[in-house]
């Protein structure tokens, strides 16, 4: 094949696609290779970390990150966003201070209006005034008086339908409510590969893995790399390796040392009886990987909810969390962890991983008990680069001149990585100046919300997951 393409992708998790689409915006020509029959099939999203609410231990710096890089991703793909609240608590064993948490909330709110203030599009979280919302037990008991509101839309009534609910006696008070939403990862998925599919200067090879790739960087040819796959050899300018938890075989394959961490991680799938009017997202902070962990309870379409649990026996793992040894890249999983990557679950192993989540949830959700399995895990590694297990923006580095390794942590930092990629490519001139720069798509944005609907519900079922993942709690026109 004698065509030299600019940029060549390894990898088709959002990262990739999200990289793939803001080069075809700029007219730059690429080939994205995704092993997988479609694209973001990686480790699943559920939550739109804009505040970085559910990590109590991470920097205030990190969480202005999440929010601002959240905002733009919600922006690019706002079919995607659900827009429910999240209820945040304190387990009331834990260490974790309610003032603390507070006192970042009030530094979360002007930094939103920063954002406001630099573009009022940016206003996608509500008015910052109402970002959070905190609630006293005095609060508590009153709200529960209240009726349920099926479709909840003040803070109120989402806080009076969670409280009828939960247990507030297992949590510290006050407790919180605030403008987390949740992330449906089918859906960005069907909006990423319809606009892929009728992008002029992207290729989109799915069921296509890379085997090896050739550095003829001083080769004197008119292509500094050689993507090589089963059947084809693809000449590229420059590389992107956005292969996610396997980007380090990558490395391997060009002799570059790197450190990284990975972890597999799972959350469960459930459905609950019918309950009177929708309910926020529900956190019950405690401390990662400790019996007492994190609860985390995502509410989906048709009664399906997803549990996090940060315990070993339900969302992590023994030896779950690895890193590169001496030498080596890429680290390597054990046999039992490699079994669920790659084959699959054994069906008791779901139900007794979901049923332990349940259990979990019923801690503070009593009624949950009656919960049951609704569908199969959703799991996967997750890449950290570096040493600290606690980094959750993770970005890229540029090793070589020539290759980009996209390394996020959250699926929210995709669109800094592509940006930051656009102006690697221009500083070492594979492509002219870009004079304007924008964070918005044409191409995303003409993908219908009918379109989203049908890729996305075909996405959830040819994964196995019920078709209602696909859809939001919240509709959006
Ligand atoms: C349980 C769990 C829950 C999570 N929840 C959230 C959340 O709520 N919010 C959030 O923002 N983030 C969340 N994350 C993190 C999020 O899933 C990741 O940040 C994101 O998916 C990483 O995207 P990526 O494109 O870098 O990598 P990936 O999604 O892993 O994509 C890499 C792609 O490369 C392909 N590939 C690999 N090697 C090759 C090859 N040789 N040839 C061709 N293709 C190849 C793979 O098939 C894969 O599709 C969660 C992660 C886990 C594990």
């Amino acid at each position: 094949m004698n065509k030299v393409y600019k940029v060549g992708i390894v990898g088709g998790g959002v990262s990739g696609a999200v990289t793939a689409l803001e080069l075809d915006k700029y007219g730059i020509d690429n080939v994205l290779f995704e092993k997988e029959s479609s694209v973001v099939n990686g480790p699943p999203f559920c939550h739109l970390h804009a505040g970085g609410n559910l990590y109590p231990d991470i920097s205030d710096e990190q969480c202005r990150i999440l929010m601002k890089q959240s905002i733009e991703m919600a922006r690019l793909f706002p079919q995607s966003i659900d827009e429910r609240p999240t209820f945040i608590s304190i387990q009331k064993s834990q260490k974790y201070s309610v003032e603390e948490i507070q006192d970042r909330l009030k530094m979360l709110v002007n930094y939103y209006k920063s954002l406001i203030e630099e573009d009022s599009e940016n206003e996608i979280l509500g008015a910052p005034e109402d970002y959070y919302k905190t609630y006293s037990k005095a609060d508590l008991v009153e709200l529960y008086k209240n009726d349920y509101s099926e479709n909840p839309t003040t803070p109120d009534q989402w806080m009076t339908n969670a409280i009828k609910f939960i247990d507030y006696e297992q949590v510290k008070t006050p407790v919180t409510l605030v403008q987390e939403f949740g992330w449906n990862l089918f859906r960005l998925g069907a909006q990423a590969q319809l606009a892929l599919k009728k992008a002029e200067n992207s290729l989109l090879k799915t069921n296509t893995k890379v085997q090896s790739i050739k550095d003829v960087r001083d080769k004197q040819v008119d292509h500094n790399w050689e993507i090589h796959t089963k059947n084809e050899i693809f000449k590229v300018n420059y590389l992107v390796n956005a292969s996610g938890f396997k980007t380090g075989k990558i490395d391997e394959s060009l002799h570059i040392k790197s450190e990284r961490l990975i972890e597999f991680k799972a959350a469960y799938v459930s459905k609950w009886e019918p309950i009177a009017g929708l309910i926020p997202e529900l956190i019950f902070h405690g401390e990662r990987g400790t019996p007492n962990g994190m609860v985390q309870l995502t509410p989906y379409s048709g009664d399906y909810y997803q549990i996090h649990g940060m315990t070993k026996d339900i969302t992590l793992f023994k030896d779950g969390l690895i890193k590169s040894r001496d030498n080596e890249a890429q680290p390597h999983f054990n046999d039992e962890i490699n079994q669920k990557l790659i084959k699959g679950w054994d069906s008791e192993d779901v139900k007794t991983r979901t049923e332990k989540a349940i259990n979990s949830v019923a801690k503070f959700v009593p009624s949950f008990k009656s919960a049951k399995v609704g569908g199969p895990p959703l799991f996967g590694a997750q890449q950290i680069p570096g040493k600290d297990e606690t980094l959750r923006v993770g970005e890229v580095s540029f090793p070589y001149p020539s290759y980009a390794r996209s390394e996020i942590v959250k699926a929210s930092s995709a669109l800094t990585v592509a940006n930051q990629i656009i102006d690697k490519i221009q500083e070492e001139e594979i492509v002219p100046f870009i004079s304007e720069r924008t964070n918005l798509n044409p191409l995303l944005a003409s993908i219908s919300k009918n379109e989203i609907d049908k890729m996305a519900a075909q996405l959830a079922l040819s994964r196995s997951y019920p078709e209602a993942l696909s859809r939001l709690v919240i509709e959006r026109d």
